[in-house]
C-alpha cells in the first residue's frame, strides 16, 4: 500500500476530531482523518445522541403509563401501554445512522480523506494504520490527537455478564427487571432514570454523600426528589463490592459499614470515564501529561511541536461541545489564523428529570475565587409556561459581580431547561450584565421568562414573585 502524505492528520472521528477535520477541509488544508470504529465517536454512537434518544423514548412511555394509571389531571386516559425495547433501539439506531451518515457527507464535502483503522504512532509525524487490507502509513506535517475516552472499569466488577457499561446499557433489547447503577454522576442518573421510567426496579449506589456530587445541593435537590417519586432507591455513601456467586446479587457496603445484597439482573457501572491514551503507542512520542490526560496549552498544543490534542483525551470537562470547539480552533490555527482558547463558559447539562444546566460560575465557585457577588433564584412555580407544562419544579439562578453586575454564571434546574442553556451561555460569553438581561424582551409564555425574572430578582425588583 502506498504511503499517504498530508498536511494535517486527525486521529479519532468523535465530535473533536471530525469537527476539526471538516473545518480544516473547509480552509483548504489537505486533511486525513483516521477512525478505528465509527464516524461520530462516543458522542454519536454510544454517548450523547443514543442516551438522549433513549431518555426521550422513556419519557414518552412514562407519560402514557401515567395516563393509563388514571393519575393525569388533564383528563386523558388510556389502556395500559406496552414497550417493545428492541423497536425503540431500532428507532434510536436510525437516528444515530442519520447523524453519522451526515458526518460522512460533510467530511466528503470538505474533501477530507477518511482512513478506517486503528492508528499507532511511529514517530511524531508518522502513524501506521491497521486497515482491513493491511498497514497504511500516513505522514503528516501536523497531527491532532482526538482519541477520546472510555468507561472506567472496576477491578472487583469487571465488564462482562450482568456487569455493563453505558455502551451495553444503550443497546439492551429488553428492560432489566432489576438494575443497579454504580455512580450517581450524570451518565448513571440519566440512564437509571430512563430505565426506571421503562419499568425497571432501579437502585443507584453512590460512594459520595450525595447524588451529582459535582453540582451544588440546591441544584440537585429537585432531581433527588424526583428520583424518589419514580421509586428509585438511592444509596449514598455506599460502594458496590462484588457479585454473588450466582451473579444475581450485588454486595453493597453501606455508609455505616454494614453489607447488604441487592438482587440484580444487570449492574450498570457508570463511575466515570478515563482518557483513551493506550493502544496507540503514546510512548513513541513521549508527550507531557496532566495526570492521566495529555497536557495542552491554550492553543491545544502538546509538548511536541506540530502535535495537538483535543477533546476528552485532554481533560475535564469531558463534553462533546468542548471537544468540537477545540477542534474548530485547532483547524484554524493550522491554517495560520491567530486563535487561542478564550472561552469563559463551557455549559454542562444533566439530562436528568428535571434537567440541570450549569453555565459559568456557581455562587460557591465565585466565593471560592474571592469575588464579591449578588445572586438570586426565580422558581418555575411562578412561571406560567412551566405550569401549563405541569412541571413547576426548579428555578433559574443568576450569579453576578456585586460591583458592576457582570454575569458570572447562570444555572437552573427544571423540565426542558436544557434548551435555555444557549441563552445562558450567550449572555455570559458576551459579557452581559444583569441590566442587559432585564433590558431584553422575553416572549411570553416561555420558560425563558424565568431567566428575565431571575435577573430582575437579583436586582431586587422581580415582577412575578
Ligand atoms: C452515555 C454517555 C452520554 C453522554 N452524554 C453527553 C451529553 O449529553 N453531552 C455532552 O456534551 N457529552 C456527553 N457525553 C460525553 C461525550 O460523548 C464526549 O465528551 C465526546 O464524545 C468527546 O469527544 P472526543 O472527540 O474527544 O472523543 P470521542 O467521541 O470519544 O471520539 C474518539 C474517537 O477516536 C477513535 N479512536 C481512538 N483511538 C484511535 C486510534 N488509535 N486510531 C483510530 N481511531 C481512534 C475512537 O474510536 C472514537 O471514535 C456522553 C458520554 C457518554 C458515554
Amino acid at each position: 500500500m502506498r504511503d499517504i502524505s498530508c498536511k494535517l492528520l486527525v486521529i479519532g472521528a468523535g465530535p473533536g476530531g471530525y469537527v476539526c477535520a471538516i473545518r480544516a477541509g473547509q480552509l483548504g488544508i489537505d486533511t486525513v482523518l483516521v477512525e478505528g470504529n465509527k464516524l461520530g465517536g462516543t458522542c454519536l454512537n454510544i454517548g450523547c445522541i443514543r442516551s438522549k434518544a433513549l431518555i426521550h423514548a422513556a419519557d414518552e412511555f412514562s407519560r402514557v403509563t401515567h395516563f393509563a394509571s388514571g393519575g393525569s389531571l388533564l383528563g386523558i386516559s388510556l389502556a395500559a401501554p406496552q414497550l417493545d425495547l428492541a423497536r425503540t433501539m431500532q428507532w434510536k439506531d436510525g437516528v444515530v445512522g442519520r447523524l453519522t451518515g451526515g458526518v460522512a457527507a460533510l467530511l466528503k464535502k470538505a474533501n477530507v480523506k477518511i482512513v478506517t483503522g486503528w492508528a499507532r504512532f511511529r514517530d511524531g509525524k508518522t502513524v501506521e494504520v491497521e486497515t482491513e487490507i493491511g498497514v497504511q502509513v500516513v505522514r503528516a506535517e501536523q497531527v491532532v490527537i482526538a482519541t477520546g475516552s472510555k468507561a472506567v472499569e472496576l477491578s472487583a466488577l469487571p465488564f462482562g455478564g450482568p456487569v455493563i457499561s453505558s455502551t451495553e446499557a444503550l443497546a439492551l433489547n429488553a428492560v432489566p427487571r432489576r438494575l443497579a447503577v454504580l455512580g450517581a454522576g450524570y451518565i448513571g442518573l440519566e440512564l437509571g432514570t430512563a430505565f426506571a421510567k421503562m419499568g425497571a426496579a432501579v437502585t443507584v449506589i453512590e460512594a459520595l454523600p450525595r447524588i451529582l456530587p459535582q453540582y451544588d445541593a440546591e441544584l440537585t435537590r429537585p432531581v433527588a426528589e424526583h428520583l424518589q417519586a419514580l421509586g428509585i432507591t438511592v444509596l449514598t455513601g455506599a460502594k458496590g463490592q462484588e457479585l454473588t456467586q450466582a451473579k444475581d446479587g450485588l454486595v453493597v457496603e453501606q455508609a455505616d459499614g454494614s453489607r447488604v445484597t441487592i438482587e440484580i439482573d444487570k449492574v450498570l457501572v457508570a463511575v466515570g470515564r478515563s482518557p483513551a491514551t493506550e493502544g496507540w503507542d503514546l510512548e513513541a512520542i513521549d508527550l507531557d501529561m496532566d495526570g492521566p490526560f495529555i497536557h495542552v496549552d491554550d492553543r491545544c498544543r502538546t509538548s511536541m511541536r506540530g502535535v495537538y490534542a483535543i477533546g476528552d483525551v485532554t481533560g475535564e470537562p469531558m463534553l462533546a461541545h468542548r471537544a468540537s470547539a477545540q477542534g474548530e480552533m485547532v483547524a484554524e490555527i493550522v491554517a495560520g489564523k491567530r486563535r487561542a482558547w478564550d472561552r469563559t463558559c463551557i455549559p454542562a447539562i444533566c439530562f436528568t428529570d428535571p434537567e440541570i444546566v450549569v453555565a459559568g460560575l456557581t455562587p460557591e465557585a465565585a466565593k471560592a475565587a474571592h469575588i464579591d457577588i449578588i445572586s438570586d433564584v426565580f422558581p418555575f412555580r411562578a412561571n406560567g409556561r412551566a405550569l401549563t407544562l405541569e412541571s413547576s419544579a426548579g428555578f433559574v439562578r443568576m450569579v453576578a459581580r456585586a460591583d458592576n453586575h457582570l454575569l458570572l454564571g447562570i444555572q437552573g434546574v427544571g423540565a426542558a431547561i436544557s434548551e435555555l442553556s444557549a441563552a445562558f451561555s450567550l449572555a455570559i460569553e458576551m459579557g452581559a450584565r444583569l441590566e442587559d438581561v432585564t433590558g431584553t424582551i422575553f416572549a411570553h409564555p416561555t420558560l425563558g421568562e424565568g431567566m428575565l425574572e431571575a435577573a430582575l430578582k437579583t436586582l431586587g425588583h422581580a415582577i412575578h414573585i
